[in-house]
């Protein structure tokens, strides 16, 4: 898995800029999410679908077009 932070991000509390992805499911949904935390303090910076969205619709346009 590649570690280097090339953009340069910065977690908001702590300030260090190695980050995460971690499947989370909040109390009271029905969907797992991926987290985007700071490897050192934990603190959330970015939540994403838990399925890859875009890949998905590529993958039913194929589909579609045969
Ligand atoms: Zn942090």
């Amino acid at each position: 898995m590649i570690r280097t932070n090339y953009s340069g991000s910065k977690c908001p509390k702590c300030q260090q800029s190695a980050f995460e992805m971690v499947e989370e499911t909040p109390n009271n949904s029905n969907f797992i999410l991926h987290f985007i935390r700071c490897t050192s303090c934990k603190t959330t910076v970015g939540v994403l679908e838990y399925f890859n969205i875009g890949d998905l619709v590529k993958r039913l346009m194929k589909k579609v077009d045969s």
